[in-house]
């Protein structure tokens, strides 16, 4: 007898009845109802009257995620990431780009002040290295080396002698 109920009409989940579908016709030979069900995300599908009633079916299924992603409807959480994703990417590539480009600027003012070619051999505790190796060892600029050089250190004081203004930026030498 429950069979006779019309599901015209009726939203289950992201379905929405529209009709009722040829029976699906069983090995032994029953006749399963079934209903032309249309999706949130257009899709149209056939489902059993039973998956209907018991909550079982509520979306039109596998196909579903690629109908939705195709046709960029809101629909769900999926939908949203499938959305959001391309964007996320492009946002992330400029980003980079300008991060890139911005370090190549700083890079190409880097290079200016302190070229390696141009950058003085110091040799300290058998090791010889360029300033700009010395500097990148030590964490400082290597104009803060070349600096101390300036002022007349001797090689040893420019690479021993601790930063200690320089955890608050403050310092020059
Ligand atoms: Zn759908």
């Amino acid at each position: 007898m429950g069979n006779r109920i019309d599901l015209t009409g009726h939203r289950f989940g992201r379905l929405v009845v529209l009709e009722r579908a040829e029976d699906h016709i069983t090995k032994s030979g029953k006749n399963v109802k079934r209903w032309n069900c249309l999706c949130d995300c257009g899709n149209k599908t056939i489902v059993r009257h039973g998956n209907l009633r018991n909550g079982k079916t509520t979306s039109c299924g596998r196909l579903h995620k690629e109908k939705v992603g195709a046709i960029n409807r809101t629909h769900g959480l999926s939908t949203k990431h499938g959305r959001l994703y391309p964007l996320w990417k492009s946002i992330k590539y400029r980003c980079y780009n300008k991060n890139a480009k911005s370090y190549k600027d700083y890079g190409g003012r880097g290079i200016k002040m302190c070229d390696i070619s141009n950058s003085p051999v110091w040799e300290y505790n058998g090791e010889k290295l360029r300033v700009v190796e010395w500097a990148e060892r030590l964490g400082v600029t290597p104009h803060c080396l070349l600096h101390r050089k300036e002022l007349g250190w001797d090689i040893e004081r420019i690479l021993t002698t601790p930063l200690k203004g320089d955890n608050n930026g403050k310092a020059k030498l």
